[in-house]
């Protein structure tokens, strides 16, 4: 697609000409009968193939370093030395951290029902035995996590967020007036879909603020702690640690996981709290399971050995990733610079870059683009209830596809949001 002449620019003249080509170019997209997905964040095969070598641990070994013999029951807390390296990626000390199945999502869920149907420490009762419960969801978001409080009839409050995390203003005045909002959605580290990082404020202000709610909870998805794509990881301020600062020591859940670091569907989740949040889980647990797998645990242990082993491995994880982070950087500019139609995010880690529409018509875009052979994920499941105000959110994943495949749906992008974006300034 070759780029409008920025001499073309937005003039009334010119838009008939822009919007002609637009069109030409969008009918010779549809002729190519594409298929190309850029829906989810899946990591690559050759991602995948980065820890092929879990296919053949823990080998004949079955003893953890203290001795437990891995193919037995028991261990609800997860295994010692695999907890001792995520302690630090995690930012939670070992002893506080529960290691547990496949997917950090399920003890999202877990914690959501627990919650339900068994007092939390610091709660006066059960949240299904009050009459309304709401959660502040920072936009755009993951549409995974909405999905969970839609689930369990949890009302979504929209939190606008800032380069710094979300509008803190907005938050402790919402947690400040109303008992029913008893959390908070947060992807602290190179958000989904934004790639924004939480500043240091935002982080010190979430610990301290004060919420009617006794038993309010952070909701702390570190889903991307080690997933750096630049040469300067960030670094976010320890939220468990301000929040025993801050006298409020059971406000964080921290999850996270290695899906996206080993296998995103063998891998190991994580869920860290102060010492009476992570009693009262295992409490629940206990009800739930026998213990988890620790045979796919001490495999991780022996692959990964320790948090420098997790930081070499997340290295080979980016040179797979970055050139696709680039090459849809480059396609953007290159299809999209200098239109003025629309923005997009440079992310320094994570899964998602974001596009965002100048004038709204993100689901018309979806919409074109599928018509032509390209799957995005739906407009609007950044928000609450799959609405999106200004309809001008869409989420590109570059993961999954191979990078020749990846560019063609960059570029074919572009042609939608270059005919959606001109049909509508000509209507
Ligand atoms: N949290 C976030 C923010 C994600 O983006 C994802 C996957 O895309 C998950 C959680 C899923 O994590 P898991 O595979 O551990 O369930």
């Amino acid at each position: 697609a070759d780029h409008p002449d920025p001499a073309d620019d937005n003039t009334a003249t010119a838009l008939p000409r822009l919007l002609d080509r637009a069109r030409q170019e969008y009918r010779d997209l549809a002729a190519r009968g594409l298929a190309l997905d850029l829906t989810r964040g899946k990591p690559a095969p050759a991602q995948l193939d980065l820890s092929g070598e879990l296919l053949s641990l823990p080998g004949a070994r079955h003893t953890a370093a203290d001795g437990t013999d891995v193919r037995n029951y028991g261990g609800l807390q997860g295994l010692p030395e695999l907890r001792e390296i995520f302690a630090e990626v995690l930012q939670v000390p070992a002893g506080q951290l529960l290691a547990a199945g496949n997917s950090s999502l399920e003890l999202m869920h877990d914690s959501l029902v627990h919650a339900l149907l068994s007092v939390l420490p610091g709660a006066e009762s059960r949240w299904v035995d009050q009459e309304r419960i709401a959660f502040l969801c920072p936009v755009p978001g993951y549409d995974r996590h909405f999905a969970l409080c839609e689930r369990f009839g949890i009302d979504m409050i929209p939190v606008p967020m800032t380069d710094e995390g979300p509008d803190m203003d907005a938050v402790e005045r919402l947690v400040a007036a109303d008992p029913a909002v008893k959390g908070i959605w947060c992807v602290p580290k190179y958000s989904n879909p934004d790639g924004v990082s939480y500043s240091d404020a935002t982080v010190a202000r979430l610990a301290a603020m004060s919420t009617a709610a006794p038993d309010f909870r952070i909701f702390w998805d570190n889903a991307y702690a080690a997933h750096d794509l630049t040469d300067e990881p960030v670094g976010i301020a320890d939220l468990l640690a301000a929040c025993a600062t801050a006298g409020n020591p059971d406000r964080a859940f921290v999850f996270g996981s290695t899906s996206k670091i080993t296998a995103a569907g063998s891998g190991v989740a994580f869920f860290g709290s102060s010492p009476a949040n992570v009693r009262w889980l295992l409490a629940n647990n206990a009800k739930r399971s026998i213990g988890p797998d620790k045979v796919n645990q001490l495999r991780h242990a022996l692959f990964l050995r320790d948090a420098d082993g997790v930081r070499t491995h997340m290295a080979r994880q980016r040179a797979v990733l970055r050139p696709k982070f680039d090459a849809v950087a480059r396609l953007l500019e290159a299809g999209l610079g200098g239109t003025g139609l629309a923005t997009w995010t440079a992310p320094k880690g994570g899964y998602f870059v974001t596009l965002q529409l100048t004038d709204g018509g993100a689901k018309e875009v979806v919409r074109r683009a599928a018509e032509a052979g390209i799957v995005l994920t739906p407009a609007g499941a950044t928000h609450p209830y799959g609405d999106d105000p200004r309809d001008a959110v869409i989420r590109i994943a570059p993961s999954y596809p191979g990078l020749a495949e990846l560019e063609r749906a960059i570029e074919g992008l572009t042609v939608c949001v270059r005919l959606v974006g001109y049909e509508r300034r000509a209507a």
